[in-house]
């Protein structure tokens, strides 16, 4: 979706002076270091994809009002120990960066191109992070809502010119072996090249295919290769409502998965777990999955808080790699106050837009009674059929022609709002705890963690 214009370059070449600042930070906070190394023996990474504050704040809100409880990444703020920093998200390319740059950014300690995996603007391969501790002894794993081969998760494993060649970050998986991968992306393992599949299985993997052949293989050892759907998982949302997507685990239970077969190496893990869809509900404008999306990640949270408790020599980090669509909660009434109503309307809405565009290819158009059906919303008639239209003259997305189509609709109902369908500049929350979050200094760039936790875990 990302668009470059011909001044995109002459633009963030200025912005090049924003990198020599960054060093600046780099060597004030180096000074300011413990003299004791710490030392980490475990990595979890948490990813929530595509998080803005915005969307962080629009679940915070939406827990106490419906919960009477705040996040867990709000409780994880309070913790003694933890560190909590605000992250810059520009890539070599663009102050806009896409998820490969930024991922790689974490990857290989480099600004990288837009689209790049690993590799850097003048072409040289960097040397993956995952790489690296699987050299030190480490084992790694990666766990996605997306399909596993997708740019974050390739990023900590992958080098390639192009995200797209999520073949080649596949078999990339294979050679470099990658302990557990859990997610979708089934089709570059199985229909694609044919074989991969038993590839995995003869260097030893153990395949997982459903939520119950997942729980069956658990409290075993070994390397675990799950994949529950073609292309990306379906969104929480669709998975809480949908009983024909019981099958599919969500990312609470592949987390917990990748963790009871890591967490028994000797010489420690590095696991990576990427909540991938809240970038796709934010590029979608669909305020109800990115809610779901973030809900589902903070639980995870939670899951690792208790490991981390269990096992104090990890390092936990919980962050984003950009914002997307600018989403959120909007000031709706007079003084306000019908915000916290509002977000009673996310409650009315019982499938994804995506869902319900894949209804509407089904059934070859939109009907009013279904709509209401899934979001309580009684539509007009001639917006549904301008809608339509649209959708029949061939719509590369129909769901976030849904979005567009209704917005003032979707906005009343739960005044949730948005920038643009793209990705955003805004810089990120990163929480840390765990030995070595104090390397972490309280302002950094992405590319500047790779150091920080090489150094906290020794590697
Ligand atoms: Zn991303």
């Amino acid at each position: 979706m990302a668009k470059v214009n011909k001044n995109s370059r002459r633009n963030f070449i200025k912005g090049a002076s924003l990198t020599g600042l960054a060093g600046m930070f780099t060597h004030a906070s180096v000074a300011a270091e413990p003299k004791v190394e710490p030392s980490a023996k475990n990595l979890i990474f948490l990813v929530a994809d595509g998080m803005g504050t915005g969307t962080l704040s629009l679940a915070h809100y939406w827990q106490l009002r419906n919960k009477g409880r705040p996040l867990n990444w709000m409780h994880l703020l309070e913790r003694r120990g933890v560190r909590r920093a605000l992250q810059g998200t520009a890539s070599a390319s663009s102050p806009v960066t896409d998820s490969a740059a930024a991922g790689s950014a974490w990857g290989c300690g480099q600004r990288v191109n837009n689209g790049s995996i690993n590799i850097n603007p003048r072409g040289k391969s960097l040397e993956p992070l995952f790489v690296r501790a699987k050299k030190a002894g480490k084992v790694i794993g990666c766990v996605s809502t997306c399909r596993i081969t997708h740019a974050t998760p390739a990023a900590f494993v992958a080098n390639v010119a192009h995200r797209d060649s999520e073949d080649v970050i596949a078999e990339q998986y294979l050679e470099r072996e990658v302990d557990v991968l859990l997610g979708g992306g089934r089709r570059y393992f199985e229909s694609s090249t044919g074989n991969r599949m038993d590839a995995f299985v003869k260097k030893g993997y153990a395949i997982s295919k459903t939520l119950g052949d997942l729980q069956a293989l658990s409290g075993q050892g070994g390397p675990l290769l799950g994949l529950y759907t073609d292309d990306h998982l379906p969104y929480a949302l669709d998975r809480a409502q949908d009983r024909a997507l019981a099958e599919i685990p969500g990312l609470e239970i592949m987390f917990e998965a990748a963790l009871s077969r890591l967490s028994d190496s000797r010489e420690g893990f590095l696991l990576q777990v990427e909540a991938g869809r809240i970038d796709h509900a934010g590029h979608v404008n669909d305020g109800a999955a990115i809610l779901h999306e973030q809900l589902e990640f903070d639980r995870c949270i939670e899951t690792a808080l208790q490991f981390c408790e269990r096992h104090p020599d990890t390092l936990l980090i919980v962050t984003s790699d950009h914002g997307t669509g600018g989403c959120q909660l909007n000031g709706a009434g007079e003084a306000y106050k019908n915000s916290g109503a509002a977000l009673d309307g996310l409650n009315s809405m019982t499938a994804s837009l995506e869902a319900i565009a894949g209804e509407v290819k089904r059934t070859g158009s939109l009907y009013r009674a279904y709509f209401k059906s899934v979001t309580g919303l009684d539509l007009p008639e001639e917006k549904v059929a301008v809608f339509n239209k649209a959708f029949l003259a061939g719509a590369e997305y129909p769901a976030g022609l849904l979005a567009d189509t209704f917005k003032a609709e979707l906005g009343l109902l739960t005044a949730v709002g948005w920038t643009s369908h793209n990705h955003t500049a805004e810089h990120v929350e990163l929480a840390a705890i765990g030995p070595g979050a104090s390397l972490i200094p309280p302002y950094l760039e992405n590319y500047q963690l790779h150091g920080h936790i090489c150094r906290a875990l020794g590697i």
